[in-house]
């Protein structure tokens, strides 16, 4: 009965002073998240072009080797730690060259990330590309190409041979059936024509495309050269 007791008392007081410490952090972080704000209205692009320019001038410092790595340090983590607020969702490759956080030189909370091989889209994919531009207004969605893609270039050979890839990689191949067609064998241009594919299908999605006739949104299609690091907008 005694060591009940105590415990409730020991689980009161410790109760009594993790609230008291929760306050306290509170309003230490409330301060340091007031300071940290101030700068932001003006660095956070709000339109879609502000933020098109944005990933433009991160992947301009990547090709010139002149990256700043913005937005990667403990003083960030904290200023994005109760809310987060993304300037782009980039739908890119899994490819391990073509990290879009390195290759438009931003940091956390700077963008939503959706990655699948050959940037390939079904209903669940779309599902998380809509997530920031219908739930938080981020103003861009760009669908990233790349050169040299092993998902597309894997593709082709399947579709070309004939000869099913296996497991559920033959989902990646019959998703792009319809660009390989296009492309005449090109991997090149079916790149280009996949990534342009997929925009044309994200502009006409029921969430979105009230944003773009409003001009709140833009969805643009754009490719990257592994060779260069530039990304090249496509359409
Ligand atoms: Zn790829």
């Amino acid at each position: 009965m005694i060591n009940r007791r105590a415990l409730l008392r020991t689980g009161i007081v410790a109760g009594g002073l993790l609230a008291g410490v929760t306050s306290l952090g509170t309003a230490v972080f409330a301060g340091t998240a007031q300071q940290a704000d101030d700068p932001a209205p003006d660095q956070r692009p709000s339109t879609p072009d502000q933020a098109w320019a944005a990933l433009r001038e991160g992947n301009r410092r990547w090709v010139d080797g002149t990256t700043t790595h913005p937005h990667q340090d403990a003083a960030r983590r904290k200023e994005v730690a109760q809310k987060q607020d993304p300037f782009a969702v980039v739908f890119s490759c899994i490819d391990s060259r073509v990290a879009p956080e390195l290759v438009f030189d931003t940091g956390l909370g700077d963008l939503f990330v959706v990655r699948t091989a050959g940037q390939t889209i079904d209903p669940l994919v779309t599902g998380a590309a809509e997530y920031g531009p219908a739930e938080l207004g981020t103003p861009l969605v760009v669908v990233l190409g790349h050169q040299r893609c092993g998902a597309v270039t894997a593709a082709a050979e399947s579709l070309h041979e004939h000869k099913r890839l296996p497991g559920e990689l033959s989902q990646i191949a019959s998703s792009l059936r319809s660009a390989y067609k296009r492309s005449g064998g090109d991997v090149d241009k079916m790149i280009r024509i996949n990534t342009v594919d997929v925009v044309n299908q994200l502009k006409k999605d029921k969430l979105f495309a009230p944003r773009i006739a409003k001009g709140k949104l833009k969805v643009i299609g754009a490719y990257y050269s592994i060779d260069t690091g530039e990304v090249t907008r496509l359409v």
